[in-house]
């Protein structure tokens, strides 16, 4: 009997796989040309000050809209676009895009510091990315200092010798850098005071039912403490309840961005959010 049975789940996670398969070619083959075709886009998500609740900067985040395939989130294509090297390309795009984007919302709160985009460590590893993203910055007339080149731990804590001074070149010339989903990678608390960085984004993880679940309240506290007395800057990511925002006010993190203030919006309702805001202060 139960050999029949473990028989059974044997085909069971059989047929699962090739579903996984099946879909994961439907999106590397629906990849090509997607830009072409213009169903690539941005939203963007306020960061703000807890303190002021004033809106500092923006996150781009893509989205992607199938005819067919519906909408697709960006966890399950951006590493099929790093296995295919697309990444490469969309990449670019959204840097573009995201450039374009930021100077009307500029236009729109004059104040506004800076626009931060992810970026994959595929894209960081491309021998044009450092030459390809001055390119941008330069015919939008931007600083690079406008710019927060967003990296995850996980990636950073893979990067070459050449990666590293890849990094800090950029940072020379200006860029900003931040450190994504901190606390969810293999960090290593050595290589922290190394990193030529300006940010650290407390990962959501932790933030999640804060101030009532012990470990997640000492834990983002130690991450705030050592970021700040390290020189960074600390913004919290995925704030849902007012509670966890007086929480993480109360424990001195400069900044915030979630559901909370804002969900992600896309160019049009960003551009409202602005003029509203305008109106409000
Ligand atoms: P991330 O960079 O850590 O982005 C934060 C994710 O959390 C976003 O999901 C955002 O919509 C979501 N989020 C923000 N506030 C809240 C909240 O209060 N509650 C909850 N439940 N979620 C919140 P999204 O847009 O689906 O992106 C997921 C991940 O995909 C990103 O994580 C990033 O790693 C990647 N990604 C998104 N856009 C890009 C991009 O343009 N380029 C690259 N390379 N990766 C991207
Ligand atoms: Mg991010
Ligand atoms: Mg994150
Ligand atoms: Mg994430």
């Amino acid at each position: 009997h139960a050999k029949e049975k473990g028989k059974d789940n044997y085909q069971y996670y059989d047929k699962q796989l090739s579903i996984d398969v099946h879909e994961q070619l439907k999106i590397e083959q629906a990849l090509k040309g997607v830009l072409q075709r213009g169903e690539m886009f941005l939203c963007y998500q306020p960061q703000y000050l807890l303190e002021t609740k004033e809106v500092v900067s923006f996150e781009a985040l893509v989205r992607w809209e199938h005819p067919v395939l519906g909408f697709i989130r960006p966890d399950k294509f951006i590493s099929i676009a790093e296995d295919t090297g697309m990444i490469v390309e969309v990449g670019k795009f959204i840097f573009e895009t995201a450039c374009k984007d930021f100077i009307e919302f500029r236009k729109l709160k004059k104040n506004l510091k800076y626009m931060a985009i992810n970026i994959s460590s595929v894209q960081f590893k491309d021998k044009n990315f450092v030459s390809d993203i001055l390119e941008i910055v330069n015919r939008y007339n931007l600083q690079p200092n406008e710019i927060e080149l967003e990296v995850t731990e996980r990636y950073i804590m893979e990067f070459s010798k050449t990666n590293m001074q890849c990094m800090s070149k950029l940072r020379e010339l200006g860029f900003r850098f931040s450190i994504d989903d901190f606390g969810t990678g293999y960090s290593s608390m050595s290589y922290l005071t190394k990193l030529p960085i300006d940010v650290i984004k407390v990962d959501k993880a932790f933030i999640d039912n804060t101030p009532h679940d012990n470990g997640n309240v000492q834990i983002s506290k130690a991450i705030v403490a050592l970021s700040k007395s390290l020189g960074y800057s600390v913004i919290a990511e995925g704030i849902e309840y007012e509670e966890q925002e007086e929480y993480l006010k109360g424990i001195d993190c400069n900044m915030g961005q979630g559901y909370l203030f804002s969900k992600p919006l896309n160019f049009q309702e960003t551009k409202e959010l602005l003029i509203k805001y305008q109106l409000d202060n």
